[in-house]
């Protein structure tokens, strides 16, 4: 498969679980998606999942690791230019919503502990579990 450069070409399906995506309020996993979106036309895990893996290729959006579950990403602009970063995220334990953010001094910081160690840095994930600021006023 080539890379793509051009902006994002999504099919019906990837298009649908973007706007799905983009207009959840906390993370959705696959199966999440799967119910959303049943009724419109047959839907097979499978392909679910392979659109999933289209949005992050494209940058549109990132998984989970903790959850098993996604999130579109919010620094992509809709259709525009594929940017890949690394992303991490804070979760909050009491209503689910993950923040996105990105820290170049955290990768830079990451990334020289791996090569102390010699190890062959490929991808991090980066998830704080805590409280968001809404839940933490009430707690
Ligand atoms: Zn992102
Ligand atoms: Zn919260």
């Amino acid at each position: 498969m080539a890379a793509p450069s051009a902006p994002a070409r999504l099919n019906d399906m990837q298009t649908r679980i973007r706007d799905l995506l983009a207009g959840a309020d906390k993370p959705l996993s696959a199966y999440d998606v799967i119910d959303a979106l049943r009724g419109q036309g047959r839907l097979a895990p499978p392909t679910v999942y392979r659109a999933l893996q289209k949005l992050i290729d494209e940058g549109l959006a990132h998984r989970l690791e903790t959850r098993n579950a996604y999130v579109a990403c919010h620094t992509a602009c809709g259709d525009g230019p594929v940017h890949a970063h690394r992303a991490g995220f804070m979760i909050c334990r009491a209503c689910g919503r993950a923040e996105e953010f990105s820290d170049a001094e955290v990768e830079v910081l990451l990334a020289r502990t791996a090569a102390r160690q010699n190890f062959a840095f490929e991808r991090v994930a980066i998830e704080i579990q805590g409280l968001c600021a809404d839940c933490a006023a009430i707690a």
